[in-house]
């Protein structure tokens, strides 16, 4: 044992004697602290614009860990206590908005090797399975048994069980039809800051759905599973206005049963995926076969009541087919894809959605955007801006008017969809309740702080300096056309 353990020292990438200690639990291929690992481990898909960087104390992770067992974690988390080192959970990383980047430095703990699907139990229905695994891995396992989760976010490509827990899961492919992820959850094993493993259950797993990460580590989840569906029916229509298409969204939303997945977007965000060619705005719903049959007639007649035109069976099934893709589409054709997720009732999208539409006349943003049903009748909106990090000013003008669109998305009840690192200082302002909820859980759960810190209970800036910045980057931005001569 002595013998292997020196082989393992002799092939590190560094001295520190952290990452030795890591090393031994882990086995030296899974931790670095090389700075191209690091500067990887620290980022994400989603632009954080320059100044965000000045309010972290530090953001470069200090040490990459890529763990495999619920043993392995516990050992590092324990390390971490004892050397008061911060942790980062680490899922797909596709939340964005920062929410498994540092703020103080620390262990970013990458998850994904812990992708064991324990045991699928088809007849009471139920899968249990390790944070690591992918949706797309487990669909592929659960299908053979002749079920399958029901739910899945549009990121399932990338993104892992763990981290949709994280995130809260309130919207995403069936939800509509089976609920938001946290009433399809039996069971959660967390690893507390303490290194203990716990089995969660009941109320307090509401706390780990939407806890980015600043409790403990999720390392298993029960999940109910549902019959695989038979088959699909699909379809997509067209629309000139902006106010009929969110009415369609809006009948449909109240009519039983409830679609698998119910989009709506602009004409600009859908020629980078499935072009309209007839319309300003598309609309594609999709139902199961069963239990209840699609509700045909009931849509069409929804559909002719809002003037929407159908686009025919092709068109609709791309739409569909693409359904994992089309959100990440758009970044291929700019140098950053800037985002704000919101979430509201649907009775609520069409202000929030004429909104940024006035916003992209009078303040010329690059704005395109696109809206999904959740559960119960919220919805998630993705407002994107696309847009180059160089010309400054126009960049940081458009994150002043995403703000502005938060603002109005909490006056009209709601909030933004994910909260991460970006999101945190909305948190009182939006979900007071849930951060004071979060604020006593954090005490109880991470008393020592070490979990993630800076997020959904506490953030790095104030709101007021925050507002400060963004209108009057806003109000510049209104003065596009010098913006443009001048870049
Ligand atoms: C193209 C695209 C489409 C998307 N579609 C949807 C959608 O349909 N519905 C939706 O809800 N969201 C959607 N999202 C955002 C969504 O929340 C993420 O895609 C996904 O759920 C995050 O999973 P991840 O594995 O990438 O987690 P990460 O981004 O790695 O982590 C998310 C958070 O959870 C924490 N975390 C990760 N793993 C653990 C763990 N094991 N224990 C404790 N904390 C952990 C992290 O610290 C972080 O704070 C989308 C994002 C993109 C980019």
């Amino acid at each position: 044992m002595a013998d292997e353990q020196e082989t393992v020292v002799e092939t590190l990438t560094s001295d520190d004697p952290i990452v030795a200690k890591i090393a031994r639990i882990v086995g030296a291929e899974n931790v670095s602290d090389t700075e191209l690992e690091r500067i990887v481990y620290s980022g994400d898909p989603s632009s954080l614009p320059q100044f965000h960087y000045r309010w972290k104390y530090k953001y470069l992770v200090d040490y990459v860990v890529r763990v495999k067992s619920i043993d392995q974690v516990q050992a590092i988390v324990k390390i971490a206590g004892d050397e008061n080192i911060p942790i980062i959970p680490r899922g797909g990383a596709s939340s964005c908005l920062g929410s498994s980047s540092p703020t103080r430095g620390g262990i970013s703990l990458d998850t994904k090797p812990m992708n064991q699907v324990i045991e699928i139990n088809s007849s009471e229905m139920y899968v249990r399975v390790e944070a690591g695994v992918t949706f797309n891995q487990l669909e592929r396992e659960l299908f053979k048994h002749g079920v399958t989760l029901g739910i899945r976010p549009t990121s399932a490509r990338s993104a892992v069980i763990g981290g949709w827990i994280g995130c809260g899961g309130e919207a995403g492919i069936g939800t509509p039809l089976h609920g938001s992820l946290v009433s399809n959850i039996l069971e959660l094993k967390v690893v507390k800051p303490n290194g203990e493993s716990v089995n969660v259950t009941g109320d307090d797993i509401g706390l780990f759905c939407g806890s980015y990460g600043i409790l403990g580590v999720i390392c298993e989840a029960k999940l109910r599973v549902v019959k695989y569906p038979s088959g699909h029916t699909t379809f997509s229509y067209a629309f000139d206005l902006l106010e009929h298409t969110c009415n369609a969204m809006r009948h449909l939303s109240m009519l039983e049963p409830q679609p698998v997945y119910l989009k709506i977007a602009d004409k600009q965000f859908q020629s980078y995926s499935n072009p309209l060619e007839k319309g300003n705005y598309v609309l594609t719903a999709t139902y199961q076969n069963e239990p209840d049959p699609c509700p045909t007639d009931k849509i069409e007649a929804i559909m002719a009541d809002n003037g929407g035109e159908y686009l025919g069976a092709d068109y609709s099934l791309k739409d569909w087919y693409l359904v994992e893709d089309c959100e990440f589409n758009p970044k291929e054709h700019c140098q950053t894809l800037m985002f704000q997720e919101m979430l509201v009732q649907v009775d609520k999208l069409y202000d929030l959605l004429k909104s940024y539409e006035s916003y992209k006349k009078s303040h010329k943003t690059p704005a395109i955007w696109f809206a999904m049903l959740g559960h119960d009748g919220w919805i998630r909106a993705e407002l994107m801006a696309m847009l180059d990090p160089e010309k400054y000013l126009k960049f940081i003008g458009s994150k002043g008017i995403l703000h502005k669109m938060v603002g109005k998305s909490v006056k009209l009840g709601g909030g933004p969809y994910t909260i991460g690192l970006q999101n945190s200082v909305y948190m009182k302002r939006a979900f007071p309740n849930r951060q004071e909820k979060m604020i006593v859980a954090k005490d109880k759960w991470d008393p020592g702080g070490i979990m993630n810190p800076d997020r959904v209970t506490s953030c790095l800036t104030s709101y007021l300096r925050m507002n400060v910045l963004f209108q009057l980057a806003a109000g510049i931005r209104r003065l596009s056309k010098i913006i443009d001569r001048g870049e």
